[in-house]
């Protein structure tokens, strides 16, 4: 007679899913949990809040395909991973949250971190359960990780009773569940496909819009193809970049709201026409444009805009469906077109304005010089990693991708403080697949805030992350040490000092040596290429370069302001 506990049957449930990664935060009642996944060989990553772990696993689900495991404390621990489960739903992102929670016999009656935890997922997730006893547990985390990859991916939650982790139950009551196979996958029904192809053929000025689904999807192979062969333009979303390098010829992001704009079919790839997308609908969009919608999940098919054609499905296999179609018409959209012309002049000139801004001599430097100096000196193949503001709007515009899942940023739900728990998801995948893609997480300061103790997670392991803070003072901006110290001689800066500001010149860099990092304070563009270069060579744990810039540099000129919607 075998008997196991409720922590091992988890960590070999987790096991026999292929679950690789588990970020967590131990304590009662979950410190065996953590310790016997080690005993199976996961990867156990101890961070320093349960969001920035939360936020780490779905970026494992993400990169890989499969969920990452996220192991939260009851209570508290939990009610922080709610974020990360918020984060990874809204990105369609796989992840499994277990909870620990209070001992059954003591629920309802005030017990140690009591939380009617199963019901507050249920927000957040597509599945929330508690497994209804030992022997369920395997086949309640199958459910898990299933659910979480199969149809539109997005968060799972599983609740462990603190008696049902140190209980214990005979192998031979346990119903266990092998693992279960990557989502199957679906093609388009064939006459919505040739009335897609009807309309694309029919195109005068064509787009072809790649988002974070054909990411996810690992669609590039066909994608390219499609592109290459039907000669079309191209415009990825934030986390669509990479799926085909930004400098491929035929991408168009120089020329964003143009092409958006006057675009009159447009083939959607995994992307909603969402906020990011603004809704798909005028003013910055044209009010009679075709889309051909691409995506797996049903109920996103005719959000804000009526598609031309739906086809419903694995996008990889609709590429593929399509490109069958143009290899067998013969068809290529020509490269003589106005809309080419359009397209190429409107790039032009905004590379012109932003290489204008970029070559400013001015010191503190503005956020154009900054990006356009890393731009020159990170590798091609690396990994980054976005948030901020105008430090994640412009830094997203000039470094460039050319690799697909090579950006992970604040994404849908416009997430601040998810950088550095993906960072550490990023290099620690590195570091097992041995391919060594540099991780660079280019943050702005208050983003860094959010989880800035984590620099301590990437000391602890020795993960090779590069963290450029673009340092402006403040939320959207700041003030100069000095407005800051008059400030503070007129009054009490709680009732002056601006919302967004922030400590002048804080030093981050001296965050990261504290915990034993390389940490860099940078003001001019000597500095700036002499520290990444210095960080870019060093792998022996992370490095931090804390860049002082002008806090009043702005975006340049926008044609839209942001987040409008006609009310049509
Ligand atoms: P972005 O942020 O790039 O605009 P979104 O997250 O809004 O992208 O949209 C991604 C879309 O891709 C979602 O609607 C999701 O259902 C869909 N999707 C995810 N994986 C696949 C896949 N393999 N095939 C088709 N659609 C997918
Ligand atoms: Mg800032």
């Amino acid at each position: 007679m075998e008997e196991v506990t409720g922590a091992q049957l988890i960590a070999e449930a987790l096991k026999a899913q292929n679950i690789e990664y588990m970020f967590g935060i131990v304590g009662v009642p979950v410190i065996e949990v953590a310790m016997a996944a080690q005993a199976e060989g996961i990867h156990y990553v101890g961070m320093r809040n349960e969001q920035a772990a939360c936020y780490a696993a779905s970026a494992i689900g993400y990169l890989t395909g499969r969920p990452g495991a996220c192991l939260v404390v009851s209570g508290p621990g939990l009610i922080h991973a709610l974020g990360g489960m918020a984060n990874a739903n809204n990105n369609c992102w796989p992840v499994v949250v277990i909870g620990g929670s209070s001992d059954q016999n003591q629920e309802t009656s005030g017990a140690f971190q009591e939380f009617p935890q199963v019901e507050a997922c249920r927000l957040y997730s597509k599945f929330s359960a508690r497994p209804s006893s030992l022997g369920a547990i395997p086949s309640v985390i199958e459910k898990a990780v299933r659910t979480s990859m199969y149809g539109r991916p997005g968060a799972c939650y599983v609740d462990i009773s603190g008696d049902m982790v140190n209980g214990k139950v005979e192998r031979k009551d346990v119903r266990f569940v092998s693992c279960c196979p990557p989502p199957p996958v679906s093609m388009a029904d064939h006459t919505a496909v040739m009335e897609a192809f009807a309309v694309l053929k029919a195109a005068k000025n064509p787009l072809v819009v790649i988002g974070k689904g054909a990411a996810y999807g690992r669609a590039e192979g066909p994608l390219r193809d499609l592109v290459d062969l039907g000669g079309l333009p191209f415009l990825p979303t934030p986390m669509g970049k990479g799926v085909l390098p930004d400098d491929h010829p035929n991408c168009v992001s120089a020329a964003r709201s143009r092409a958006l704009l006057q675009a009159d079919v447009i083939l959607l790839l995994g992307a909603r026409l969402n906020w990011i997308l603004h809704f798909g609908l005028p003013p910055r969009f044209n009010p009679h444009v075709k889309i051909i919608q691409v995506d797996l999940c049903a109920e996103e098919m005719g959000n804000n805009v009526r598609p031309a054609a739906a086809l419903l499905g694995d996008i990889n296999t609709i590429a593929s469906q399509l490109l069958e179609e143009i290899r067998k018409d013969g068809w290529k959209y020509p490269s003589n077109t106005e809309w080419w012309t359009t397209l190429k002049e409107k790039m032009a000139a905004n590379a012109k304005t932003t290489m204008a801004l970029s070559l400013q001599p001015a010191e503190p430097m503005n956020y154009y010089t900054v990006f356009h100096h890393v731009s020159q000196l990170l590798p091609r193949d690396c990994i980054i990693v976005s948030e901020g503001a105008n430090t994640m709007d412009i830094g997203r515009t000039m470094l460039l991708n050319a690799l697909p899942r090579h950006r992970l940023d604040a994404g849908t739900f416009g997430t601040m403080g998810v950088g550095l728990g993906f960072a550490i998801a990023a290099a620690a995948l590195q570091g097992a697949q041995g391919s060594g893609h540099r991780v660079v997480c280019v943050e702005g300061d208050s983003a860094f805030g959010f989880s800035g103790m984590e620099v301590e997670t990437m000391c602890r392991y020795k993960l090779p992350v590069v963290i450029i803070v673009v340092n402006n003072n403040g939320i959207y901006s700041g003030v100069d040490p000095q407005t800051w110290s008059e400030m503070a001689e007129m009054g009490d800066l709680t009732t002056i000092a601006p919302p967004v500001t922030l400590l002048p010149e804080a030093r981050y860099d001296e965050v990261m040596r504290a915990f034993g990092g390389q940490g860099y304070l940078v003001r001019t563009v000597e500095e700036l290429r002499s520290a990444l270069q210095a960080s870019l060579s060093y792998w022996e744990g992370p490095s931090l370069l804390n860049i002082l810039i002008d806090p009043a540099s702005d975006r340049k000129q926008q044609e839209f302001p942001w987040l409008t919607r006609s009310n049509l």
